[in-house]
């Protein structure tokens, strides 16, 4: 594998990152998070979700981001993710590999249940954003 060309960066689309919380003073963090988030940068806040679901091993909210957002949001999510596990991930043609293999974690890593994930996919473009944000980083 190592002998062949590098994989080039064209082949992110997009990434997420995934806010992992259980219990509530780490959903409070989370709550936190989500506000300074949206003050901060343009990106697609998703929906809480309260129990597990996809591949994801706790409930978690999703945030979608465009590639050019990665240098600012990724370290101010080191500064400032409170010991909640946040998985960073690319998001290419091969899902299960983006989210198993390739990705970083901010926190204590978790488990990732890959099994229920393609490693064939239209790779997703970054979501519209929803925040409007106001506040340097
Ligand atoms: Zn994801």
């Amino acid at each position: 594998m190592s002998q062949d060309s590098p994989r080039p960066l064209a082949e992110i689309a997009s990434y997420h990152a995934h806010v992992y919380f259980d219990g509530p003073a780490e959903r409070q963090h989370a709550e936190w998070l989500r506000q300074h988030i949206a003050e901060r940068f343009r990106v697609r806040l998703g929906n809480w979700h309260d129990r597990q679901v996809g591949p994801h091993d706790k409930a978690m909210y999703q945030v979608s981001f465009a590639t050019g957002i990665f240098g600012a949001l990724v370290p101010w999510l080191m500064l400032n993710h409170g010991g909640l596990s946040i998985l960073v991930h690319p998001n290419t043609s091969n899902p299960k590999r983006d989210h198993l293999v390739d990705p970083i974690w901010i926190g204590r890593p978790l488990a990732v249940h890959g099994d229920v994930l393609p490693d064939d996919h239209e790779a997703e473009e970054a979501l519209e954003p929803n925040t409007e944000p106001s506040l340097p980083a």
